[in-house]
């Protein structure tokens, strides 16, 4: 009897042991699903397009392409950036490198002769764009694409200041996951853009064929305000990784106004 007790309480412990093993191995794979920690690792410009649009996906094995710092541009007789957006639900989504946002009823952009159609914004921090060196700790890419594939991109920056109420309504159903995605029921894509709409501009060449298209570059010479806080919020969730410092590269940057 004791015997058989000594046995079946080894084989209890036994049993105890194995499912305090697998108890644990569940929970490292749930804390490794949980908290797999992702890099933001800015995008190039090449990788960058690669997440627009799977056909670019070719783009990221290319050429790197730097973040541009605009040191000097050629004042220009420009046309207007004349934008259209349409006030209704936008889905905000955690793409895994940012948050994107695309609106149900989208919008356009027109310069000059030329439509494209708004697809979808994100955000990028730090910005990937300086002007004389400036980085600013937020940028918002709105990116808008006409009927031949080329795409026009208006980045718009943030700098340390007042609140952005455009951004605390993002902020405020910032889904938390990679894939996750939240429906807002009304956003204005418009309030995000300053009153002086000035602009950098430069083209873009995608490396090697099939990224022949080009991309046109539109910066905001006016940044818009973000708090401290919203920064905070944005980087707990999207982490800067520091870049590494690469040369700057010469475009024929061209300024309006
Ligand atoms: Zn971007």
């Amino acid at each position: 009897m004791h015997l058989v007790l000594k046995r079946s309480a080894i084989k209890h412990h036994r049993l105890a042991a194995t499912l305090l093993l697998m108890a644990l191995m569940v929970y490292h794979s749930a804390l490794a699903d949980e908290e797999a920690p992702w890099r933001y690792n800015a995008p190039s410009r090449a990788e960058h397009l690669a997440t627009l649009d799977p056909k670019y996906a070719l783009c990221s094995a290319g050429e790197q392409q730097s973040p541009i710092n605009i040191e000097h541009a050629v004042l220009a007789d420009l046309p207007p950036l004349q934008v259209r957006y349409f006030r209704g639900p936008a889905t905000v989504r955690h793409n895994g490198h940012t948050l994107e946002v695309r609106t149900d009823l989208k919008g356009e952009l027109r310069l000059g002769n030329k439509v494209y159609e708004f697809e979808q914004l994100h955000f990028h921090t730090p910005s990937g764009e300086q002007i004389q060196g400036q980085i600013y700790p937020l940028s918002a890419h709105l990116v808008h694409r006409d009927k031949k594939g080329t795409l026009a991109v208006i980045a718009i920056q943030f700098k340390k200041g007042k609140e952005n109420s455009s951004l605390a309504q993002l902020l405020g159903v910032m889904p938390r996951h990679k894939g996750d995605a939240y429906v807002l029921g009304q956003l204005d894509v418009e309030r995000f853009f300053p009153a002086q709409r000035h602009y950098y501009t430069y083209r873009e060449g995608l490396p090697v064929p099939p990224c022949t298209e080009r991309v046109r570059w539109h910066i905001l010479k006016t940044p818009v305000e973000v708090s401290e806080e919203q920064i905070v919020a944005f980087q707990l969730m999207f982490p800067i990784d520091p870049q590494p410092i690469e040369p700057v590269i010469k475009h024929a940057v061209r300024v309006s106004g």
